[in-house]
């Protein structure tokens, strides 16, 4: 389903400093969609097409979906969000009449991001195509991705995709003037999960010291993000009911100690 305002992305409140060990992704996109959205005028003086389609790759929980929300949030733009494999209906038609009024309001509404989360999904090869419905799916993508800029809009909407699987998408999908521009977003490495781990902390009262998270993120291999944010929700959790224990042992005003992970703060936590 699809989110159909930008205040609801907005509500989300991702930022660019949320998102740990992906600097150099981040910059890249960020000339990419950035500068056309918000100075199309530049690319028109030039001559130059802007990109109408970033496609963000890699292994599931590394934060494709958070930096669609980011980017979302720091232009300004109205953001649709597609999932892929809940945008698919089985009745005649009825995904491609979906796309093409998502398309048809995201033109309207300028500058705006078209967010399809697990692209793969909704544009598998056509050849390897399980029914009539994706092959449709994926011409009318096409038509529509190609139709941008054509009612004066030029750079100002822009699709980002995510997947998990980018050889699993039609190839036409890939070509130049539809994704041209592919970015990767890897498995962290050991720096890239203290970045990562540093930023879950930063609004979480703690105790770790430097190289106590040094050395969390060094064990920490095979990590993604998701897996990080996981481990930080667990060891929230486990001091919250820790506290709570104690609270319900000692008397009200007793300052809860957690051994584990977080500040005696978290006492002020309602419990
Ligand atoms: P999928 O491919 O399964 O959709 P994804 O790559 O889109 O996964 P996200 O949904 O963005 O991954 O990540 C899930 C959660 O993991 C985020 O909401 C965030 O809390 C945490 N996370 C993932 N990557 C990062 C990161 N690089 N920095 C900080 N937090 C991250």
């Amino acid at each position: 389903n699809r989110t159909n305002s930008k205040d609801q992305a907005n509500q989300l409140k991702v930022t660019y400093d949320m998102i740990g060990g992906l600097n150099s992704q981040l910059k890249e996109i960020r000339e990419i969609i950035e500068l056309p959205l918000k100075q199309p005028e530049l690319f028109k003086s030039y001559g130059i097409p802007p990109p109408r389609g970033v496609l963000l790759y890699g292994p599931p929980g590394t934060g494709k979906t958070m930096i669609a929300r980011a980017v979302a949030n720091e232009v300004g733009a109205y953001v649709s969000v597609i999932n892929g494999p809940e945008i698919i209906s089985k009745f005649y038609g009825e995904t491609e009449a979906r796309l093409r009024q998502i398309f048809a309001e995201a033109t309207l509404r300028h500058p705006s991001i078209i967010f399809i989360d697990e692209l793969d999904a909704l544009c598998p090869k056509r050849e390897g195509a399980q029914n009539e419905v994706e092959k449709r799916v994926v011409a009318s993508l096409l038509t529509l991705m190609d139709g941008i800029g054509s009612e004066g809009s030029e750079g100002q909407v822009l699709v980002l995709g995510a997947t998990n699987r980018p050889h699993a998408l039609d190839a036409a999908l890939r070509r130049p003037g539809r994704f041209d521009k592919e970015i990767e977003i890897g498995v962290p490495n050991a720096q890239d999960r203290l970045d990562i781990l540093q930023k879950l902390l930063r609004r979480v009262p703690h105790l770790l010291t430097e190289s106590e998270l040094l050395h969390l993120a060094n064990s920490a291999h095979g990590y993604v993000g998701a897996d990080l944010k996981a481990l930080c929700n667990e060891a929230e959790t486990f001091c919250i009911l820790q506290c709570r224990l104690q609270k319900m042992t000692a008397n009200s005003s007793h300052h809860c100690v957690c051994p584990f992970l977080l500040h005696p703060e978290v006492s002020a936590v309602k419990t």
